[in-house]
Protein backbone atom coordinates (compact mmCIF):
# COMPACT_ATOMS: atom_id res chain seq x y z
CA UNK A 1 0.00 0.00 0.00
CA UNK A 2 0.87 3.54 -0.22
CA UNK A 3 1.65 5.49 2.89
CA UNK A 4 3.07 8.86 3.58
CA UNK A 5 6.48 8.51 6.08
CA UNK A 6 8.91 10.68 7.14
CA UNK A 7 12.27 8.69 8.03
CA UNK A 8 13.79 12.53 9.96
CA UNK A 9 12.32 15.02 11.36
CA UNK A 10 11.99 18.42 9.65
CA UNK A 11 10.36 20.51 7.48
CA UNK A 12 7.21 19.46 5.02
CA UNK A 13 9.94 17.98 2.64
CA UNK A 14 11.08 14.87 5.18
CA UNK A 15 7.32 13.51 3.89
CA UNK A 16 7.41 11.35 1.12
CA UNK A 17 5.23 8.72 0.04
CA UNK A 18 6.51 5.06 0.12
CA UNK A 19 5.67 1.83 -0.79
CA UNK A 20 4.87 -0.28 2.65
CA UNK A 21 3.62 -3.97 3.33
CA UNK A 22 -0.59 -3.81 3.65
CA UNK A 23 -1.53 -4.27 7.12
CA UNK A 24 -3.29 -7.09 9.10
CA UNK A 25 -5.14 -6.76 11.97
CA UNK A 26 -4.14 -8.71 15.26
CA UNK A 27 -6.66 -10.07 17.62
CA UNK A 28 -8.77 -7.15 18.79
CA UNK A 29 -7.64 -4.82 15.72
CA UNK A 30 -9.66 -3.40 12.40
CA UNK A 31 -7.90 -2.05 9.45
CA UNK A 32 -9.66 0.80 7.91
CA UNK A 33 -9.09 1.30 4.28
CA UNK A 34 -9.20 5.16 4.19
CA UNK A 35 -10.94 7.66 2.61
CA UNK A 36 -10.04 10.54 3.86
CA UNK A 37 -7.29 11.84 6.78
CA UNK A 38 -7.32 15.53 8.41
CA UNK A 39 -4.45 17.50 8.63
CA UNK A 40 -3.92 18.82 12.47
CA UNK A 41 -1.55 21.55 13.99
CA UNK A 42 -0.53 17.67 16.25
CA UNK A 43 1.21 16.33 12.46
CA UNK A 44 3.07 19.34 12.20
CA UNK A 45 4.42 19.33 15.81
CA UNK A 46 5.49 15.61 15.27
CA UNK A 47 6.91 15.74 11.69
CA UNK A 48 8.86 18.89 13.90
CA UNK A 49 10.08 16.65 16.51
CA UNK A 50 8.09 17.85 19.55
CA UNK A 51 6.01 14.84 19.39
CA UNK A 52 7.97 11.71 19.74
CA UNK A 53 7.41 9.15 17.33
CA UNK A 54 8.79 5.95 15.39
CA UNK A 55 10.79 6.28 12.40
CA UNK A 56 9.67 6.00 9.96
CA UNK A 57 6.56 7.37 10.72
CA UNK A 58 3.36 7.71 9.11
CA UNK A 59 1.12 10.46 10.71
CA UNK A 60 -2.93 10.87 10.52
CA UNK A 61 -4.76 10.99 13.89
CA UNK A 62 -7.64 11.55 12.47
CA UNK A 63 -9.22 8.88 9.87
CA UNK A 64 -12.24 7.78 8.77
CA UNK A 65 -12.72 5.27 5.93
CA UNK A 66 -14.12 1.50 5.31
CA UNK A 67 -13.68 -1.43 7.57
CA UNK A 68 -11.38 -3.96 5.62
CA UNK A 69 -10.85 -6.49 7.91
CA UNK A 70 -11.41 -7.04 11.87
CA UNK A 71 -10.19 -9.48 14.04
CA UNK A 72 -11.99 -11.44 15.37
CA UNK A 73 -13.91 -11.55 12.00
CA UNK A 74 -17.38 -9.93 12.79
CA UNK A 75 -19.99 -8.12 11.17
CA UNK A 76 -17.94 -4.50 11.27
CA UNK A 77 -16.08 -5.67 7.94
CA UNK A 78 -17.51 -3.30 5.36
CA UNK A 79 -18.92 -0.58 7.50
CA UNK A 80 -18.06 2.93 7.19
CA UNK A 81 -16.44 4.34 10.15
CA UNK A 82 -14.68 7.25 11.93
CA UNK A 83 -11.40 6.80 14.18
CA UNK A 84 -11.64 7.81 18.15
CA UNK A 85 -8.27 8.69 17.97
CA UNK A 86 -6.82 8.36 21.88
CA UNK A 87 -5.17 5.27 22.59
CA UNK A 88 -5.35 3.79 26.06
CA UNK A 89 -5.08 0.44 28.39
CA UNK A 90 -8.59 0.93 29.56
CA UNK A 91 -7.24 -0.18 33.27
CA UNK A 92 -5.85 2.51 35.00
CA UNK A 93 -7.18 4.58 37.46
CA UNK A 94 -7.85 7.28 35.14
CA UNK A 95 -9.81 4.84 32.38
CA UNK A 96 -11.53 3.18 35.22
CA UNK A 97 -12.78 6.93 36.08
CA UNK A 98 -13.75 7.73 32.62
CA UNK A 99 -10.87 9.65 31.69
CA UNK A 100 -9.14 7.99 28.55
CA UNK A 101 -7.49 10.92 27.62
CA UNK A 102 -5.56 10.79 31.36
CA UNK A 103 -4.38 7.39 30.67
CA UNK A 104 -1.26 6.76 32.24
CA UNK A 105 -0.44 4.94 28.95
CA UNK A 106 -1.82 7.25 26.62
CA UNK A 107 -1.20 8.02 22.88
CA UNK A 108 -2.45 8.77 20.23
CA UNK A 109 -3.36 7.26 16.69
CA UNK A 110 -1.06 8.26 14.14
CA UNK A 111 1.63 9.60 16.67
CA UNK A 112 1.81 6.40 19.29
CA UNK A 113 0.93 4.28 16.22
CA UNK A 114 1.10 4.94 12.67
CA UNK A 115 -2.14 6.44 11.45
CA UNK A 116 -4.16 7.88 8.38
CA UNK A 117 -1.97 9.03 6.15
CA UNK A 118 -1.74 5.95 3.67
CA UNK A 119 -4.88 3.79 2.23
CA UNK A 120 -4.79 1.67 5.49
CA UNK A 121 -4.71 2.19 9.50
CA UNK A 122 -5.03 -0.32 11.97
CA UNK A 123 -6.31 0.79 15.43
CA UNK A 124 -8.20 -1.27 18.04
CA UNK A 125 -11.30 -2.33 17.51
CA UNK A 126 -12.79 -0.23 20.52
CA UNK A 127 -11.90 2.90 18.74
CA UNK A 128 -14.34 2.72 15.82
CA UNK A 129 -17.05 4.84 15.71
CA UNK A 130 -19.99 4.33 13.22
CA UNK A 131 -20.34 6.90 10.88
CA UNK A 132 -24.28 6.60 10.77
CA UNK A 133 -24.41 7.79 7.27
CA UNK A 134 -22.31 11.15 8.11
CA UNK A 135 -19.97 11.33 4.92
CA UNK A 136 -16.33 10.04 5.99
CA UNK A 137 -14.97 13.46 5.01
CA UNK A 138 -17.28 15.67 7.31
CA UNK A 139 -15.90 12.81 9.74
CA UNK A 140 -12.54 12.49 9.41
CA UNK A 141 -12.78 16.27 9.29
CA UNK A 142 -14.05 16.49 12.96
CA UNK A 143 -12.58 14.17 15.91
CA UNK A 144 -9.30 15.97 17.10
CA UNK A 145 -10.68 19.94 16.41
CA UNK A 146 -13.96 19.39 17.22
CA UNK A 147 -14.14 16.68 19.52
CA UNK A 148 -11.32 18.82 21.38
CA UNK A 149 -13.44 22.16 21.31
CA UNK A 150 -16.24 20.28 22.43
CA UNK A 151 -14.35 18.59 25.73
CA UNK A 152 -13.46 22.05 26.41
CA UNK A 153 -16.30 24.39 26.33
CA UNK A 154 -19.03 22.28 26.75
CA UNK A 155 -17.91 19.49 29.17
CA UNK A 156 -15.13 21.13 31.33
CA UNK A 157 -16.63 24.89 31.03
CA UNK A 158 -20.23 24.16 30.45
CA UNK A 159 -21.09 27.02 28.74
CA UNK A 160 -24.74 27.89 27.82
CA UNK A 161 -26.53 30.55 27.00
CA UNK A 162 -25.43 34.00 28.80
CA UNK A 163 -22.18 32.94 28.34
CA UNK A 164 -19.78 35.62 26.29
CA UNK A 165 -16.88 33.03 24.71
CA UNK A 166 -14.01 34.46 23.31
CA UNK A 167 -11.96 32.45 20.60
CA UNK A 168 -8.44 33.21 19.76
CA UNK A 169 -7.38 32.13 16.29
CA UNK A 170 -11.32 31.49 15.40
CA UNK A 171 -10.32 30.94 11.78
CA UNK A 172 -7.97 27.70 12.09
CA UNK A 173 -9.37 24.21 12.38
CA UNK A 174 -9.91 24.26 16.01
CA UNK A 175 -10.77 28.00 16.46
CA UNK A 176 -13.49 27.13 13.46
CA UNK A 177 -14.91 24.38 15.64
CA UNK A 178 -14.91 26.34 18.90
CA UNK A 179 -16.95 29.08 17.54
CA UNK A 180 -19.79 26.58 16.19
CA UNK A 181 -19.61 24.71 19.35
CA UNK A 182 -20.14 27.87 21.87
CA UNK A 183 -22.66 29.38 19.66
CA UNK A 184 -24.38 25.52 19.64
CA UNK A 185 -24.27 25.91 23.42
CA UNK A 186 -25.86 29.30 23.27
CA UNK A 187 -23.19 31.77 23.94
CA UNK A 188 -22.36 35.24 22.24
CA UNK A 189 -19.35 34.73 20.15
CA UNK A 190 -16.07 36.92 19.87
CA UNK A 191 -13.79 35.77 17.11
CA UNK A 192 -10.55 37.16 17.45
CA UNK A 193 -8.46 36.58 14.12
CA UNK A 194 -5.04 37.81 12.80
CA UNK A 195 -6.53 39.51 9.76
CA UNK A 196 -9.04 41.17 8.13
CA UNK A 197 -9.68 38.71 5.45
CA UNK A 198 -10.89 36.39 8.03
CA UNK A 199 -13.68 38.05 9.49
CA UNK A 200 -16.17 37.17 6.69
CA UNK A 201 -15.56 33.53 7.25
CA UNK A 202 -15.53 33.51 11.38
CA UNK A 203 -18.78 35.37 10.73
CA UNK A 204 -20.50 32.92 8.40
CA UNK A 205 -19.96 30.35 11.32
CA UNK A 206 -21.83 32.44 13.33
CA UNK A 207 -19.36 34.65 15.05
CA UNK A 208 -21.05 37.97 16.13
CA UNK A 209 -18.16 39.98 16.93
CA UNK A 210 -14.81 39.58 14.97
CA UNK A 211 -11.70 41.33 16.33
CA UNK A 212 -8.52 41.24 14.57
CA UNK A 213 -5.94 40.76 17.49
CA UNK A 214 -3.05 41.99 15.40
CA UNK A 215 -4.42 45.83 15.00
CA UNK A 216 -6.44 46.37 18.02
CA UNK A 217 -5.70 45.97 21.82
CA UNK A 218 -7.89 42.74 22.31
CA UNK A 219 -8.63 42.90 26.28
CA UNK A 220 -10.09 46.68 25.38
CA UNK A 221 -11.84 45.26 22.57
CA UNK A 222 -13.52 42.83 24.63
CA UNK A 223 -14.07 45.22 27.66
CA UNK A 224 -16.16 47.66 25.07
CA UNK A 225 -18.23 44.80 23.58
CA UNK A 226 -19.15 43.40 27.36
CA UNK A 227 -20.07 46.64 28.93
CA UNK A 228 -16.25 46.83 30.54
CA UNK A 229 -16.58 43.53 32.17
CA UNK A 230 -14.66 40.68 29.76
CA UNK A 231 -15.63 37.20 28.32
CA UNK A 232 -16.88 34.77 30.68
CA UNK A 233 -14.66 32.24 28.88
CA UNK A 234 -11.71 32.52 26.89
CA UNK A 235 -10.95 29.40 24.51
CA UNK A 236 -7.23 29.92 24.37
CA UNK A 237 -5.05 27.25 21.91
CA UNK A 238 -2.02 29.53 21.22
CA UNK A 239 -0.39 29.47 24.28
CA UNK A 240 2.69 31.13 25.67
CA UNK A 241 2.06 34.35 23.35
CA UNK A 242 -1.90 34.89 24.40
CA UNK A 243 -2.21 33.43 27.94
CA UNK A 244 -1.38 36.67 29.78
CA UNK A 245 -3.80 38.61 27.39
CA UNK A 246 -6.37 35.97 27.99
CA UNK A 247 -6.51 36.67 31.46
CA UNK A 248 -6.89 40.43 30.82
CA UNK A 249 -9.81 39.69 28.67
CA UNK A 250 -11.62 37.40 30.96
CA UNK A 251 -14.60 38.68 33.54
CA UNK A 252 -14.54 37.91 37.16
CA UNK A 253 -15.45 34.47 37.35
CA UNK A 254 -14.43 33.90 33.95
CA UNK A 255 -13.27 30.37 32.95
CA UNK A 256 -9.83 29.96 30.39
CA UNK A 257 -10.24 26.67 28.48
CA UNK A 258 -6.20 26.09 27.93
CA UNK A 259 -4.81 23.75 24.84
CA UNK A 260 -2.57 23.37 22.33
CA UNK A 261 0.64 25.90 22.04
CA UNK A 262 1.10 27.35 18.77
CA UNK A 263 3.11 29.86 19.68
CA UNK A 264 5.02 27.61 22.39
CA UNK A 265 5.01 26.59 25.85
CA UNK A 266 6.02 30.02 28.09
CA UNK A 267 3.94 32.86 29.33
CA UNK A 268 4.55 35.39 32.35
CA UNK A 269 1.61 36.29 33.52
CA UNK A 270 0.37 38.20 36.80
CA UNK A 271 -1.82 35.87 38.67
CA UNK A 272 -3.40 37.79 41.23
CA UNK A 273 -6.47 37.92 39.10
CA UNK A 274 -6.55 34.60 38.90
CA UNK A 275 -7.24 34.33 42.46
CA UNK A 276 -8.66 38.13 42.97
CA UNK A 277 -11.06 37.53 41.07
CA UNK A 278 -11.74 34.11 41.02
CA UNK A 279 -10.39 32.74 37.71
CA UNK A 280 -10.54 29.32 36.78
CA UNK A 281 -7.70 27.39 34.18
CA UNK A 282 -9.08 24.47 32.54
CA UNK A 283 -6.59 22.48 30.86
CA UNK A 284 -7.85 19.96 27.96
CA UNK A 285 -5.87 17.37 26.35
CA UNK A 286 -7.78 15.47 23.78
CA UNK A 287 -11.42 14.35 23.88
CA UNK A 288 -13.75 11.48 25.07
CA UNK A 289 -15.13 8.71 22.94
CA UNK A 290 -18.41 10.26 23.87
CA UNK A 291 -17.48 13.98 22.69
CA UNK A 292 -16.56 12.54 19.53
CA UNK A 293 -19.85 10.50 19.10
CA UNK A 294 -21.49 13.46 20.20
CA UNK A 295 -20.15 16.27 17.36
CA UNK A 296 -20.59 13.94 15.02
CA UNK A 297 -24.68 13.47 15.81
CA UNK A 298 -24.68 17.31 15.58
CA UNK A 299 -23.05 17.36 12.23
CA UNK A 300 -25.50 14.04 11.02
CA UNK A 301 -28.24 17.09 12.17
CA UNK A 302 -27.18 19.75 10.33
CA UNK A 303 -25.90 21.98 13.55
CA UNK A 304 -22.18 21.50 13.69
CA UNK A 305 -20.32 21.93 10.06
CA UNK A 306 -16.79 21.68 9.26
CA UNK A 307 -15.65 23.67 7.09
CA UNK A 308 -13.27 22.02 4.09
CA UNK A 309 -10.43 24.42 2.80
CA UNK A 310 -8.59 21.80 0.35
CA UNK A 311 -8.77 18.28 -0.05
CA UNK A 312 -5.50 17.10 -1.44
CA UNK A 313 -4.38 14.18 -2.66
CA UNK A 314 -2.11 11.61 -0.10
CA UNK A 315 0.65 12.21 -2.31
CA UNK A 316 0.27 15.84 -2.16
CA UNK A 317 1.05 15.62 1.60
CA UNK A 318 4.08 18.15 1.66
CA UNK A 319 1.83 21.07 0.12
CA UNK A 320 -1.11 19.94 3.25
CA UNK A 321 1.47 20.59 5.38
CA UNK A 322 2.61 23.95 4.07
CA UNK A 323 -0.95 25.10 4.18
CA UNK A 324 -1.64 24.06 7.41
CA UNK A 325 1.72 26.52 8.66
CA UNK A 326 1.24 29.21 6.58
CA UNK A 327 -2.13 29.94 8.50
CA UNK A 328 -3.75 30.94 5.51
CA UNK A 329 -6.03 28.03 5.87
CA UNK A 330 -9.88 28.50 7.23
CA UNK A 331 -11.11 25.10 8.41
CA UNK A 332 -9.92 21.78 7.95
CA UNK A 333 -7.14 20.34 4.98
CA UNK A 334 -7.76 16.71 4.19
CA UNK A 335 -5.77 14.43 2.47
CA UNK A 336 -7.52 11.74 0.16
CA UNK A 337 -5.81 8.37 -0.80
ZN1 LIG B 1 -5.49 4.02 31.30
Amino acid sequence: MKAIRYHKTGGPDVLSQDEVTDLEPSEGEAVVRVAAAGVNRIDIWARTGRYKTSLPHTLGTDVAGEVAAVRPHAAEAGSQVVVYPVLSDGSCVYCRGGSPSLCLRRGFVGIATDGGYAELVKVPLANLIPLRGLDPKTAAAMPVDFGTAWNGLSRKAKVGDGDVVLVWGAAGGLGHAAVQIAKHLGARVIAAVGSDSKADFVRSLGADHVVNYASHDIAEEVRSLTDGLGASVVFDHVGGDTWAKSLDCLARGGRMVALGLTSGPKSEVDVRRVYSDELSIMGVYGQSKGDVEQVLRLAAEGKLRPSIYRELPLAEARRAHEIVESREVLGKVLLIP
